[in-house]
This record gives C-alpha cells, structure tokens and sequence, in this order.
C-alpha cells in the first residue's frame, strides 16, 4: 500500500486523533516524516485508556504503528511510554524483536508529557517551532488509541465506537468500549450511577477539560466522563468568570512569574509568558503588544494557573480569551517566531503527576478503572454530530426514515480537511440536519 492509498483509507474509515481535537489521521501522513511517535503519555490524571489498551491490545497496535512507519518511509518508530505503565512498557519490549524499526523512550512522571510539543523533545531532543507543525521537524506523532482504530481501518472496518474512562464519583469506575453517540449519562449509568447529589459531568482531563451536559454523545474524541461535585474545586475554577479573574489579577497578581518559570512551552523556549498578560491585561496597557501576540503560543496545559500560580489566580483564562479576541479580529500569529534556547534548568521545572494530583484535588478519584473492550450494546438510541474532528463539517447521505447498518456511511467527508462518518448501531434515522443524525436501535 502507498501513502496515497493510506491516506484516503483512513479518511473514508474516519480515522482522526482519538482525543484533543481529532485532528484528521490521514492529513498527518507525510512522507517527509523521519519519524513517528507513538504516543502513549496519557498525561493527563485520572485518564486509564491508553496504558491499558497497549499493554492488553500491544500486537494490534504496534503492527498498525509500524505498517504506517513503513508506508510513511520513516526510519524509526518510537513508542513513548510513561515510567509508571509497566504493563504497557512489558507488552512492548515482548514484540520489539519482530519490529527492528521501533524502539521504546520512556517519559518522566510528570504533565503534560503528552503534549506533541514537550513529547518531541522528549524522545528526539527536536524542538517545534512556536505555531509550527512537527512535520517541520521530521516528525508525526499518533496516539495508542488512533493506531487502533488504524489497524481494524487497515481491515476494511470504519470507526464506530470509543473507548471510555468512567470515574469520579460513580459507584464503578471503568473503561469501557461504546457506540459512538450514546449518551454521557448512559455511561455513568452503566457505571452503577452517580454517588452525590449535586453534581456535573467533565469530559477530558482535569487539566484541559469541559463540563458537559449530561445529555452530551460520545464523540470519536471523548476520553472519558468524569462525575464531580458540583461544589468541587476544579469546577470552581472552571466556572469562575473572565472580568472577575482580570479583576483579581490587578488586585493580586505580585509577577512573582512563577507562572512563567514552570510553563513547559516557555521552558521549550517558546515565547508565551504568562505574567506578562497578566499585567497588560489587568493593567490595560498595550504599550507592549508582543505579551498580547504571544498569547498564540500558549498550548492551554494549564500549569499556568491550576499548578503554578501561588495567588490562585487564573493566566490561562486571560490567556483564552485574548487569544479569542485576536482572532476574532482577524489577527495571525507571526510567522517565523524565533525560538529561544531550551531552559537549561528545565529538568528541575517539570511538574510531578502526584503533587499536581493533589493539588487538583482529585486524589480520591486515582482508582484503577478496569478496561473492558468488548463493545458494550443495547443502547437504543446515539445521536451522532456530523462534526467531531478539525475542519470541515459532514454532509448527511441519510435521511429521516432510512434504516441503516452498523458501519454504514451516513455523512460524508466535507471538502478540505473531513472525514467519513459511519453509522455506529443498526437501526431508523429518526432525525438528521446538518448538526446531528439520530438512530433508533432495532
Ligand atoms: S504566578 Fe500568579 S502571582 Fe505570580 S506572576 Fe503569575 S499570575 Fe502573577
Ligand atoms: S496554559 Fe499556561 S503554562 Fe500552559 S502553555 Fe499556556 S501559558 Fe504556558
């Protein structure tokens, strides 16, 4: 197979990144790259995908790893595992044999080392330039769960469910297999139900995260449902108010800079400096433009303000919505930023997964959530968005009445960057506009 015949496969399977933003699969397949990186940091706290998938589903997901290494024309393969997945790390090492192209790095403890920018110094010493892409620098980076769904693609099978981490306060946490657009709250039920009262729905990681509906599908990106405490701190944080917080940064902010010093984009050498919004923003002074401009090289890992800041005081918020605000105006980052010299004392600047799990408050929450990957069924009905990765939205090729099969194609990949769409349970289209196509089980 060649690198074009790989690339409309996994855009007619809607293949995408299974997890941030999904971006398209195929568009990241360049025979430029030198490289490729498994990515299997999981950095984020609480997440039990990934670690899990590998160190149970290894055979799968390395020969769909090194079939697009090859396909690709890289000379290396690098599978990227954090110290602490000793399952995932055995199951590896056990196949490297019959792979002479891949080899294993193994990260530090510490967030966010799943960040395609910080994982590429990791494991090749490359650093992306601020705003640029990691081909630049002869590198593709894929994560555990996208090689999956990569290597059932290479079969002739479209992506239809997700895996899932449910936990929080449920009564059983787990990861679970799922049909693409069940709802949240099914999940949760499935899980034995919430155990508070008052209570929310976050979707992602505690760091980089959303409060969701309950109501929400399951998209190709949702890594997990975790159930909090309405009143709990990390919601706090996320509900807190964009004029308050720019009102505590002119109240509070001392630029102790401690934001800046543990910014692991800025420590990478990039230009983004968050006690420089800080005091613009709070201060309204725009003598300086380059602390607002700058604000594009923020990755929104958050270390800025739910680890670093000793004020409690919130960077990335302020950073979010000037970044929003600029582009909402049309305003590009510059291109060809220069990028400084990797911190020399980044190494003692890294941010250790057990004292940012405190301090999110989310100790309680470290269980085990056992992986169960045969696909959980008997929903009786998914809504599925025709938009669940980077770029062009699909276009229905159902409509209300139609009955369809499991892995029917039921929208279509827009123009530009798109991917397919595929019915994820058989049944009747009940709905279907430009947004959202729903089916109702058999
Ligand atoms: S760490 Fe907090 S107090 Fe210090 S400069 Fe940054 S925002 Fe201001
Ligand atoms: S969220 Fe804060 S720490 Fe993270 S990249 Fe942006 S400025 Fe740096």
């Amino acid at each position: 197979m060649d690198l074009k015949a790989l690339s409309a496969l996994y855009r007619e399977m809607g293949i995408v990144g299974a997890g941030g933003a999904g971006f398209p699969t195929y568009a990241k397949l360049n025979n430029k790259a030198e490289t490729i990186l498994l990515n299997c940091a999981e950095c984020e706290p609480l997440l039990r995908l990934h670690r899990q998938l590998l160190k149970f589903h290894a055979p799968v997901i390395i020969e769909a790893f090194d079939k697009t290494r090859e396909v690709l024309g890289a000379s290396e393969g690098i599978v990227c595992i954090k110290a602490s997945y000793k399952g995932a790390i055995e199951a590896v090492t056990a196949l490297l044999s019959k792979y002479p192209k891949l080899k294993i790095k193994i990260l530090p403890i510490v967030y966010p080392t799943g960040d395609e920018v910080v994982m590429i110094y990791e494991a090749t010493g490359k650093v992306v330039r601020p705003g640029g892409l990691p081909i630049e620098q002869g590198v593709a980076v894929f994560n555990v769960e996208t090689m999956y769904n990569a290597y059932y693609a290479l079969r002739g099978e479209p992506l239809t469910t997700k895996l899932v981490t449910i936990a929080g306060e449920v009564k059983t946490p787990m990861t679970v297999r799922v049909p693409i657009g069940v709802s949240l709250k099914e999940l949760v039920d499935f899980a034995g139900g919430e155990t508070v009262e008052d209570y929310i729905y976050w979707t992602g990681g505690p760091m980089m995260g959303n409060i969701e509906p309950t109501f929400a599908p399951v998209t190709k990106t949702t890594n997990s449902v975790f159930v909090l405490p309405a009143d709990h701190y990390l919601v706090r944080r996320f509900k807190s108010d964009y004029t308050v917080e720019t009102a505590r940064a002119a109240a509070s902010c001392c630029q102790c800079k401690m934001c800046t010093d543990l910014c692991p984009r800025n420590n990478l050498g990039h230009p983004i400096e968050p006690h420089k919004i800080m005091l613009a923003a709070a201060c309204n002074n725009f003598k300086d433009t380059s602390a607002f401009i700058n604000t594009f090289y923020c990755s929104s890992c958050g270390v800025c303000e739910l680890y670093a800041c000793p004020q409690g005081l919130s960077p990335r918020k302020l950073i979010q919505e000037v970044k929003n605000a600029l582009k909402s105006n049309g305003v590009t980052p510059p291109k060809d930023v220069e990028t400084k010299k990797v911190s020399a004392i980044r190494e003692y600047r890294k941010v250790p997964l057990d004292r940012l799990v405190s301090r999110l408050a989310v100790k309680k929450y470290q269980t085990d959530a056992p992986l169960n990957n045969q696909l959980i069924d008997g929903f009786k009905t998914v809504n599925i968005p025709t938009r669940m990765h980077i770029g062009a939205p699909c276009t229905p090729v159902v409509k209300f009445g139609d009955r369809v099969e499991k892995g029917q194609l039921i929208a279509k990949a827009g123009e530009g960057l798109s991917v397919n769409i595929h019915a994820s349970i058989a049944g009747l289209v009940i709905g279907v506009d430009d947004k959202l196509i729903t089916i109702k089980a058999d």
